[in-house]
């Protein structure tokens, strides 16, 4: 019997597979006393854990530097080297030598770890926890006789549906689109990391699922419709047969957008709207420049860093963003300094925060870490030679940030002069306008930036106090709130009045009715993910921009985000008929 779960539509794609569950989380062990004889096989069975842990690790690592690269693999010599310590295997030795079970004694041992390094003072100490946590749970399950979780050995072409809670840095690593057809999670929203990330690598996805871990046992044939966010679970041949149809409409759909990528983003009064890509990860950035995008309006530079066991260097952050700006051939690439810490992929290095969406992350952790930002920078100045790069900084509050921001890029500059290095010192430099006090007080930054990019995913979050993450809140987070609509018809309106360029970048840009609200507003720059840019362009050329104008003036007019939602889906009814397309996905949306 079919039983579906509805969750987020997070990436789009309909995949007919099976459910691979990973629970990654420390397993519940019993205490266990044993007889004084048995002590030696019980250290001998410890040993043997740790010897197919470190096995597995190996294999692991071997695997990951093939899909993604020496760099990301180097997370699995950390957790090898945990393994190898002498101190924590005596520690657990010891605690058997007192009549504990194996188990019990290792995860005894880990705990204290574990709290003894999150609560120590020197950050590479605190960035080891993850990598303790992901040992603890790899031994425990060994020792326990616990299935095999890991998505590593599956073979290629299995589709296998990735069923789990939230994808932590080290499961995001090992997404090897090879084996894993789809994603489906318990967390997240459709602007949370794992749905950005999803669709940066043209993974369907559901997010925000609530049970899907809890009601799947794994090896289910499930259904995953990414466009619809359902869920599907052991599903009748024939309706398997429907799904498949759907999927060919969709291909079918997809493949006559894709004719759209050679054609101008043009309204039909003539206006011209520069459509660009999301790029997320390097290795993406062919693909997206062959989705008809003109460059690159926000690349997310923390995926260079997520799941990592340290920073990349200069000259590895340099050849990524040389791959970005060298696939999209002279047309403009912008690249954010690091948006880490805190909410945004919290990292294991740094100090847990009681506030983390108000805490220390992004462009404030930059100018805290001066040597780790002009790093980046460096890099940015060097890559700039090889095309139209710029520069973006994330999470701006005031112009102080800015004034700091450009200091350490002046400094980066000289560096690279004093060692010879080629590179361009005239980058233009602009923000992001994420946050309430960026968008209010727009005006006091024009003066000293080239471009503003208005992040709604984070606009929307701050001036809503609505958590992006929290499915609990998804219908909440409602980017046609009149007080987002406003702050971003102020952006844009200062924009204008001081002669610099906007764009938008987040999320809202990417569905069809929002778009046409932005279009309204006088947005003329989008960025969006790579396989929304023909959905966009189709909008673009569908409608004319007067009457965007009068449909965003009556959205303006609405008393709440469900009216201003009404007021745009008729007007753009009117031009467009009633597409299904245009409404896929809205948040709010019934
Ligand atoms: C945003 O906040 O809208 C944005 C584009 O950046 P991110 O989603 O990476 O926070
Ligand atoms: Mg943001």
């Amino acid at each position: 019997m079919e039983r579906q779960i509805r969750g987020i539509p997070a990436s789009p794609g309909i995949v007919v597979g099976y459910a691979h569950l990973l629970r990654w989380e420390v397993p519940d062990v019993r205490h266990r006393i044993i007889p004084d004889e048995n002590i030696h096989d019980e250290i001998a069975r410890l040993h043997e854990a740790i010897e197919r842990a470190k096995e597995r690790l190996r294999h692991l690592r071997m695997r990951v530097e093939a899909s993604a690269g020496p760099e990301e693999a180097a997370i699995f010599d950390v957790q090898a080297s945990i393994l190898e310590d002498r101190a924590l295997t005596r520690g657990v030795e010891e605690l058997i030598r007192q009549n504990i079970g194996a188990e019990k004694a290792f995860d005894l041992v880990m705990l204290e770890w574990r709290t003894r390094f999150a609560r120590h003072s020197a950050p590479m100490l605190r960035e080891r926890v993850g990598d303790l946590t992901d040992v603890h749970i790899r031994v425990l399950s060994l020792l326990l006789g616990l299935p095999d979780h890991d998505p590593v050995d599956l073979p290629a072409g299995s589709n296998a549906i990735l069923v789990t809670h939230d994808l932590t840095p080290s499961l995001t690593v090992q997404l090897d689109r090879r084996t894993i057809a789809a994603i489906a999670t318990d967390a997240g929203t459709r602007t949370s990391h794992v749905a950005i990330l999803a669709r940066s690598l043209g993974l369907p996805a559901v997010v925000g699922l609530r049970t899907a871990t809890t009601e799947l046992v794994g090896g289910e044939r499930i259904v995953l419709d990414g466009g619809t966010g359902m869920l599907a679970i052991n599903p009748s041949d024939e309706e398997i047969t429907r799904y498949h149809e759907r999927q060919r409409e969709e291909e079918v759909a997809e493949a006559a957008l894709a004719e759209l990528a050679a054609l101008e983003a043009i309204t039909l009064d003539g206006v011209r709207v520069t459509l660009r890509a999301n790029v997320d990860i390097p290795e993406e950035a062919e693909a997206a420049a062959r989705s008809g995008a003109e460059g690159v309006g926000l690349m997310r530079t923390e995926f260079l860093v997520v799941g990592r066991a340290s920073m990349p260097d200069e000259e590895e952050q340099y050849r990524a963003y040389v791959r970005v700006v060298e696939a999209f051939a002279g047309k403009p690439v912008v690249i954010r300094t690091f948006d880490i810490g805190g909410d945004k992929l919290p990292m294991s290095g740094f100090p847990v925060e009681p506030n983390p969406f108000l805490g220390w992350r992004a462009i404030r952790m930059c100018l805290d870490q001066p040597d780790m930002f002009r790093t980046q920078l460096r890099a940015m100045l060097r890559a700039a030679v090889h095309g139209d790069l710029r520069i973006m900084l994330p999470l701006i509050v005031s112009l102080d940030e800015i004034h700091a921001a450009r200091l350490l890029l002046d400094e980066a500059a000289a560096e690279l002069g004093a060692r010879g290095v080629p590179y361009r010192a005239d980058v233009p430099l602009g923000v992001m306008i994420e946050t309430p006090a960026a968008a209010v007080a727009s005006d006091t930054l024009t003066g000293e930036v080239d471009f503003f990019s208005i992040g709604t995913n984070d606009l929307v979050q701050y001036t809503l106090a609505v958590d992006r993450g929290n499915a609990n809140l998804a219908p909440r987070f409602t980017p046609l709130h009149p007080a987002v609509l406003r702050l971003i018809k102020r952006t844009v309106d200062v924009a204008d009045l001081g002669g610099i360029e906007v764009s938008v970048c987040g999320e809202m840009a990417s569905q069809p009715l929002m778009a046409f609200a932005l279009l309204g507003l006088g947005v003329r720059q989008m960025s969006v993910a790579p396989r929304s840019v023909p959905l966009v362009k189709r909008l673009v050329r569908g409608v004319t921009a007067a009457h965007a104008k009068l449909a965003a003036s009556a959205a303006l007019r609405a008393l709440t985000a469900d009216q201003a939602r009404r007021e745009l889906a008729r007007r753009l009814a009117d031009v467009l008929g009633d597409a299904p397309y245009l409404y896929d996905g809205l948040p709010g949306a019934d």
